[in-house]
């Protein structure tokens, strides 16, 4: 992993109103994929925010993450459950993110400009438009 200098934020891309499952369900899908058809470790990101703002683990911060392509040293990845191209994040949820970025920035000396979206990184509509407002507004403030 290496020194941590960076932190992006993802989203999970589908909304929980539409699958129909709970949290836990959707949590150990995200894992089955990433573990069983992607053949990674654990789980691709680090700490993932559940609808209710709890913040789970899904590897540990010492590992290195497998979350953007080329960009995954020294780089944490938290998601937020949720696909925010198409709905709002829930107000528990970015008050959990923002609780969980204030403690990662403090821990690891991480200025708010290290910030980033996963569309800072690469060419995608993650984490929607809904969030990625959120935290362009949060990491200049
Ligand atoms: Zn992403």
């Amino acid at each position: 992993m290496g020194k941590i200098t960076r932190i992006t934020v993802h989203h999970t891309g589908e909304h929980l109103a539409d699958t129909g499952l709970d949290e836990g369900e959707i949590l150990r899908r995200i894992e089955r994929y990433h573990v069983e058809t992607r053949g990674w470790a654990a789980i691709g990101y680090h700490l993932l925010v559940g609808r209710d703002g709890r913040v789970w683990e899904g590897r540990p911060l010492t590992c290195q993450g497998a979350h953007v392509t080329d960009h995954n040293p020294g780089n944490l990845g938290i998601t937020v459950l949720g696909d925010f191209t198409r709905y709002r994040p829930r107000p528990a949820q970015l008050a959990g993110l923002r609780q969980a970025l204030a403690v990662l920035c403090t821990q690891h000396h991480i200025e708010r400009r290290a910030l980033l979206a996963h569309r800072d990184l690469r060419v995608t509509a993650c984490p929607g438009d809904a969030l990625y407002a959120w935290l362009r507004a949060y990491r200049s403030a």
